[in-house]
Parts: C-alpha cells; sequence; structure tokens
C-alpha cells in the first residue's frame, strides 16, 4: 500500500461496483486504492452469490455476437434472442416500481448499460449466454424479450475473480480485512479520506476522493428490523454477511441525502431448510444461487394450510421473484411449498436439482404426506378455473390464466393433474435492500440540502433511487457497474 497522500481516489468495498470504480478510475490515471472489509476468500460481496447475470439493452442476436467471439458459428446458431430496446426496459423498471424509480437515474442505468458491458468486455471480462433465462425449442435456445441474454464466464465467482484480476494487473492496490469506519471531511465539509480499521487498529488514509460502493444493510440483523420492520430481524441474508451499513451509516453522519426505498428490499424464495441456516453461518451457495425456488410460472404454491396467496402467473420470473420473497413473511411459519405435476417437472430450472422434493402420484397423497388436508380441496378448484380455451405459451404472456379464484394465476395456468407430482419446500432471504444515498448524474452524493458533498460518491447497492418495491432481474449488477464506471472516472478526473 502507498502512503496515503499519493491516492487520488479510495473505493471502499470490493464487489461489482466497487471494481468498476477502480478500474474506471485507474483507467484515467488515478493513483486507486480498494479496501475491502472481506478478507481475500470471502471478497466481492453479494457478487459470488449470483449467476453473474447483468441486464442491458441490445439489438438482439445481431449485438449479440459480438459480445460472444469465443463461440463457434454453429453455437451461435442455436440462439434465438429478440431485440431489447432501451424504452423497453426503462418501462419495465417504472411498471415493477410502480413509477417510483428516480427517473434520471433510471436512464442512465438504462443507456449506459449497454457501453458499460462492452466496456468490461474491452478490460477483459470474458461472457457467455446466460442459458437459465432461454426456454427451448426444438433445438435451439429462445430468449424472451426482456429477459438477460449474458452473464460472465464463471458465474457470480467467474466475474469476481476476472474484475479483481484486471484490477491487480492495472495496479489498484487492494487491502483485505480493512474496514472503513468513517469519512474524514475538510474544514470546508468535503471528504478527504477515511478511517479504517484492521488487525493494527484505527488509521486514517487521506484521499482527493472516496467511493462508496460498500452495498446496503441486508446483513445487519438491528437494522432490518428497524427499517425493513418487524420479524425481518428473523430472516437471513441470501449472500455476503459483511454488508452491514457501514457506509451509510458514515454518509448519513455528515449529512448525506436518504434516497430510495428504506422499508424496501430484494427477497427471494429459496431452498426452505437453507432459509434456517443461522445467520453468520455460510449458506453454502457461493457460485450460482443453487438454493434459488423462483419457479411460479410453472408451480401452484399454497401455504402449510393449503391455501394459495399469490398470482404465480403475474409476469415472467424476473419481474416477481424479488418481491414475492417477503410475501412468506405474512405466511405461517414462513414457509410454502410449490407443487409441479410431469407436465412441468422437466422445465424447471437447473437450481431445483439441489432440492429433495416430497413426491406422489395423485393430490390425495401428496395432502396426507405434506399433512395439509385442505390441498385437495385447492387443487382441485384451481384445476376446475383454469381456461381450456387458450394454449399454454412460456415464451409470452399467455393470457392462459385461471377464472372465479382468487388469487389468480394470470398467465401460463395449467391443470395439475399429471402424476407424478413434486412439491418443494420453500423458505426465503434477504438479497439486498433498497434504501440508499441520493447521487446526481455523476454518481456523486448530495447532502439533506440538494448540494454536492466533494469528494463523495456512491455506486451499487449503496446508491438508492431506482428500485422501489420491486427490482427488474439481473439489473443489481448493471446499476453498480453503470454508476462505478461513471463514479470512477469523474473522481479521477
Ligand atoms: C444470491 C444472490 C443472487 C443474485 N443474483 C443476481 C444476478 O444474477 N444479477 C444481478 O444483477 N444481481 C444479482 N444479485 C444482486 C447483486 O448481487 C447486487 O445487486 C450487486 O452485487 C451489488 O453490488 P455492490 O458492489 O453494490 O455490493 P456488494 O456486491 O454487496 O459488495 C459490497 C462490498 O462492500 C464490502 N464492505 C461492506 N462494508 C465495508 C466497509 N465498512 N469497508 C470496506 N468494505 C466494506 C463488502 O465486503 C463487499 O465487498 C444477487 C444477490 C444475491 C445475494
Amino acid at each position: 500500500m502507498k502512503d496515503s497522500p499519493e491516492y487520488k481516489v479510495i473505493v471502499v468495498g470490493g464487489g461489482s461496483a466497487a471494481l468498476a470504480a477502480a478500474i474506471s478510475a485507474r483507467n484515467e490515471g488515478a493513483a486507486v486504492l480498494v479496501l475491502e472489509k472481506a478478507s481475500r476468500e470471502s471478497r466481492s460481496g453479494n457478487l459470488p452469490f449470483t449467476g453473474g447475470v447483468c441486464h442491458f439493452w441490445h439489438r438482439g442476436l445481431p449485438e449479440i455476437v459480438e459480445f460472444l467471439p469465443d463461440l463457434t458459428p454453429e453455437e451461435l446458431q442455436t440462439m434465438i434472442v429478440p431485440e431489447f430496446s432501451a424504452d423497453s426496459w426503462y418501462n419495465k423498471i417504472m411498471e415493477v416500481t410502480e413509477e417510483r424509480a428516480d427517473p434520471k437515474m433510471t436512464e442512465i442505468l438504462v443507456m449506459e448499460s449497454n457501453p458499460t458491458v462492452r466496456w468490461l468486455k474491452e478490460q477483459g471480462l470474458k461472457l457467455e449466454p446466460a442459458t437459465q433465462f432461454s426456454v427451448r425449442e426444438g433445438t435451439k435456445l429462445r430468449w424472451k424479450t426482456q429477459n438477460s441474454v449474458l452473464r460472465a464466464r464463471g458465474g457470480g465467482r467467474g466475474f469476481s475473480d476476472a474484475l479483481f484480476d484486471i484490477a491487480e494487473k492495472k495496479g489498484i492496490d487492494i487491502c483485505y480485512e480493512t474496514k472503513a469506519v468513517k469519512l474524514l471531511c475538510d474544514s470546508r465539509g468535503g471528504v478527504c479520506g477515511v478511517t479504517v480499521k484492521d488487525r493494527e487498529g484505527f488509521r486514517d488514509i487521506k484521499s482527493k476522493a472516496v467511493v462508496l460502493a460498500c452495498g446496503g444493510f441486508e446483513s445487519n440483523r438491528e437494522w432490518r428490523a428497524r427499517y425493513l420492520g418487524p420479524g425481518w430481524d428473523l430472516v437471513r441474508p441470501r449472500g455476503t454477511r459483511f454488508n452491514t451499513g457501514d457506509g451509510l451509516r458514515m454518509a448519513l453522519e455528515i449529512g448525506a441525502q436518504p434516497a430510495g426505498h428504506w422499508s424496501g428490499c430484494h427477497a427471494a424464495a429459496i431452498d426452505y431448510q437453507r432459509s434456517r441456516v443461522p445467520e453468520g453461518q455460510d449458506i453454502g451457495v457461493v457460485g450460482g444461487a443453487d438454493d434459488r425456488r423462483s419457479e411460479y410460472n410453472l408451480a401452484v404454491q399454497v401455504n402449510v394450510n393449503g391455501q394459495r396467496f399469490l398470482d404465480e402467473g403475474a409476469d415472467f420470473r424476473p419481474f416477481i421473484y424479488a418481491k414475492y420473497g417477503a410475501q412468506l413473511l405474512q405466511q405461517p411459519q414462513s414457509m410454502a411449498w410449490q407443487i409441479f405435476d410431469a407436465r412441468v417437472t422437466p422445465l424447471l430450472a437447473e437450481e431445483y436439482r439441489s432440492g429433495t422434493p416430497v413426491m406422489a402420484d395423485s393430490i390425495k397423497e401428496l395432502a396426507e404426506k405434506l399433512e395439509i388436508p385442505a390441498l385437495t380441496s385447492t387443487i382441485a378448484g384451481f384445476n376446475a378455473a383454469v381456461r381450456d380455451d387458450v394454449p399454454v405459451n412460456f415464451a409470452i404472456r399467455d393470457g392462459k390464466g385461471t377464472v372465479g379464484i382468487t388469487p389468480p394465476k394470470s398467465n401460463w395456468a395449467q391443470k395439475l393433474d399429471k402424476p407424478p407430482f413434486a412439491a418443494y419446500s420453500i423458505g426465503f432471504g434477504v438479497t439486498f435492500t433498497f434504501g440508499g444515498l441520493k447521487i446526481n448524474s455523476q454518481a456523486r452524493v448530495l447532502d439533506t440540502e440538494g448540494e454536492i458533498i466533494p469528494g463523495l460518491y456512491a455506486t451499487g447497492e449503496i446508491a438508492g433511487g431506482v428500485w422501489h418495491k420491486n427490482f427488474t432481474g439481473g439489473g443489481g449488477i448493471a446499476l453498480g457497474l453503470v454508476f462505478g464506471r461513471i463514479a470512477g472516472a469523474d473522481a479521477a478526473g
């Protein structure tokens, strides 16, 4: 590590947002220091827990091929990728956030997503098709219009290793097990460094600018109860245990403005047993989120009393799974069962292979095994309500819904009548929190009066404003990368 006065930019955090900021600042010639609270083995925040999928607008397969130089023409011919316009993603974010997303921030996220993924490729990141978001069509794979098409090679872990590799090769200094605890301010209120705590104790490191990219507060049990509400202290985080709201606290202490949905979070259904692993113990899914249980579109989902409680077919899974996890908090035992029949089990996402479903040859037998007597009447009612006059089509919102039951299943409703039946038990976990700091279009943090706090930037989960109530799949990584790239370049300039 250099003597502190030589650093122009200090980046707090070691996730995708932080590394994008660090690389971008270094490309502008700045001396950059990355402070990572975690050890080298546990580095990179939530990124290693992800599938490494990054959302961005594109012009369909003719453009996607430019991101995949290693695929043969034969391999590319197996892909069907329709265009995904910037407008369409912008509108989708507005729809799922009930028009609460900050329009300017959302516009920058969307418009810069494609150039940012190109930029990452130029830095050396290798990409591959995100096959988990495709559906099989004969011998080909079709991506639905709004689905993420690419992921980093090696998923989230590969993404993280590639970013650290690029950062190290560019000469960015990285300090592990070094926690930022306080922002240093000069007499004019500008940020001029950080106080850190490491094995040696506390010390100050000076810099011209600080980029906060140290995540939200999902791993802080007390803040979950304080901001998300009663019961959330009992819901374990799905990813890193290091995001305890440190950056938010430090920035609020010097007058930064809160933004976004502080009582909201991304919470997704996961395998029930995994959801009960005590907090602090690793959930054991680094490298691909294989505990995820998001196949609502194929399922009929009931609580432990045998009642359905949400619309499994409201939209494609990237647009419902982040808000549906939380609905389990309202259910008895915070638990539910996703039930599939032989018609759809071959379509289940790969991650379901990690589970051991309860199997039965009839709904009656399943009801006995699950000890849910009401299940038979619920399924009989559901089957009777399924529209027969519309063919099922998983590539579009097909309108093949139910009639006369509450809640409905609005699309992809098929009778649950083809044995064997498989029931997966589900719980849920917090993926990340939505509350953050107010930033402007240069990713500079604003104070409570709307003025720039000189020298302070924020990106990633810690930057609030886009996600409210819900999220669009693949948008988390994209947000941090886009504003990280912007923050790094501006802080270095
Ligand atoms: C299981 C799972 C699956 C996901 N799948 C996807 C997906 O496929 N696509 C997608 O777009 N999003 C996904 N997400 C969300 C995505 O991971 C996040 O939105 C994104 O990674 C946030 O990046 P970040 O850099 O802001 O934060 P993080 O990746 O959380 O990084 C925060 C960093 O800050 C460090 N830190 C914290 N406090 C301090 C401190 N005081 N000092 C120094 N360092 C500190 C942490 O150690 C960590 O390195 C998933 C999340 C999870 C948990």
